[in-house]
């Protein structure tokens, strides 16, 4: 293959990780059009088409971008973006640009999504737990259109955690139902720039008339215009006149109204008026039926129960470093042409999983097991081999070892001076039992989950 080729490859690999990692709202909105130029000198040269892009990328998304080619090239070391007006990728901009407004604004401000609806983030694909029940719920009832059933819908939670998804979900939704409808989905952030471009071409006019005509408004963490005087004014006067008209408002945010700092309080109140619905951060089950949702759909890829229940006790920060991470571990694996095991996922995943250490500890997994079998821990830890102590102390063991980055001598140590290939005969002994008793399988997950923290 020619260095060309090569870097071609890198390349398309690396923007299917920054969709992943960034989200697909940043990355339309911002890294879809960057335009590739090379790399020279360890330099990752990358062409945006107006300075304000390229000031957003550098300041918010070039230690991401770098992270990610990094692992496809380790010869990097820095990403440089410049500007060229004339960078066209082939690709109409998703983005307004102030050179090209009429036709950007006609994009973004279109009876449905055009290009910037993802058909993966559906009501179907989305997972459904305690933490987002709520939030699911409200959603699909804000899709079926029959009335407006609350206004606004107010969706908050943490990063990755499902929001963009939800509002995806509902535009999809409605437009199916009603494709005559005008939906419209934007980040706060495009809202500002939308509206301070028209300040800008003195063309606020034409802004108002667009926005106050869709049927349902979705705008996409509305944190942003904390701060932001005079978006938050203009935001309030679209949000009224729609709200006025029983146009359908939903709007998401990192956090709950009263914790809008930087939003006038009017304003803030009037966003609690509807039905607020909060996302909560992700437990075990919810995490291990999304890993296992994803798996079904990677037909290709042999993923192994263990690696997936790995996974889901070890990457508890958020769904799309969850999702990240599981692509991660099949990119690679496909990579260099190698089953998935679980050695290959510690390797891959070393910086998530440090990132994402919980601090469980042996002495916790052992009091764990041992309550939850009703055993005393001295029985646990003794040289006993009755089946009702041997099968949970193995149980312990495993737990061991997926829960924590101890080596296997030093679980031995821990379970009264063990060598590490009675651990290492345990983990496997554990790992194929599950998949054939599935009452141990079930014990496992219980267990998991009465350890996350
Ligand atoms: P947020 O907008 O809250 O930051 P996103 O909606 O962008 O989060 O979600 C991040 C990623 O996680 C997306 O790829 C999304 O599809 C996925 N995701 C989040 N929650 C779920 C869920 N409950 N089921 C399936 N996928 C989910
Ligand atoms: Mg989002």
């Amino acid at each position: 293959m020619s260095r060309e080729g090569n870097l071609e490859g890198q390349w398309v690999r690396a923007r299917e990780c920054m969709r992943a990692e960034c989200g697909q709202e940043v990355f339309e909105t911002w890294l879809k059009n960057l335009e590739f130029r090379g790399v020279e000198g360890g330099t990752l040269t990358f062409a945006a088409r107006t300075t304000f892009v390229r000031d957003r990328v550098r300041r918010h998304y070039s230690e991401t971008i770098k992270d990610i080619w990094i692992r496809e090239n380790g010869n990097v070391y820095s990403v440089e973006i410049i500007v060229d007006r004339n960078s066209t990728d082939g690709a109409l901009s998703n983005y307004p640009n102030p050179e090209n407004e009429s036709a950007q604004l006609a994009t973004c401000v279109s009876d449905s999504f055009g290009g910037a609806l993802d058909p993966r983030y559906s009501f179907d694909s989305f997972v459904v737990g305690k933490s987002n029940e709520l939030a699911y719920a409200a959603s699909q009832r804000v899709a079926e259109c029959v009335e407006v059933p609350f206004n606004p819908l107010f969706l908050h939670g943490g990063v990755g955690l499902g929001k963009t998804h939800l509002m995806h979900a509902i535009a999809a939704e409605v437009l199916k139902k009603h494709p005559k409808r005008k939906v419209m989905y934007l980040s706060a952030e495009k809202f500002m720039y939308e509206f301070i471009t028209a300040l800008r071409y003195k063309d606020t006019v034409a802004f108002k008339r667009q926005f106050r005509n869709v049927d349902l408004l979705m705008i996409d963490d509305v944190q942003f215009i904390a701060n932001k005087n005079s978006t938050q004014e203009e935001f309030f006067h679209t949000f009224n006149a729609l709200v006025d008209n029983r146009r359908q408002v939903v709007v998401s945010a990192d956090r709950s109204p009263t914790d809008l700092t930087g939003i006038e309080d009017r304003i803030v109140s009037r966003l609690g008026w509807g039905l607020v619905a909060d996302i909560h951060p992700t437990d075990y089950e919810l995490r291990y039926g999304i890993l296992q949702s994803k798996r079904e759909k990677l037909e290709e890829a042999d993923i192994s129960e263990e690696v997936i229940s790995f996974l889901a006790s070890r990457i508890t920060s958020n769904v799309r470093e969850l999702e990240g991470a599981l692509n991660r571990v099949v990119a690679y694996a496909t990579l260099v042409g190698r089953p998935i095991t679980m050695d290959m996922t510690r390797e891959v995943l070393q910086d998530l999983l440090r990132a994402n250490d919980r601090k469980v500890t042996i002495d916790d997994i052992q009091r764990q097991v041992a309550e939850y079998y009703n055993l005393r821990l001295s029985e646990l830890l003794s040289a006993r081999r009755a089946r009702n102590i041997a099968r949970p102390r193995q149980v312990a063991m495993y737990l061991s070892k997926q829960m924590t980055q101890r080596s296997l001598p030093e679980i031995g140590r821990k379970f009264g001076g063990r060598d590490h290939t009675t651990v290492m005969h345990a983990v496997k002994k554990v790992d194929d039992l599950r998949l054939s008793d599935s009452s141990l399988d079930d014990d496992i997950h219980r267990l998991s989950r009465l350890l996350e923290v």
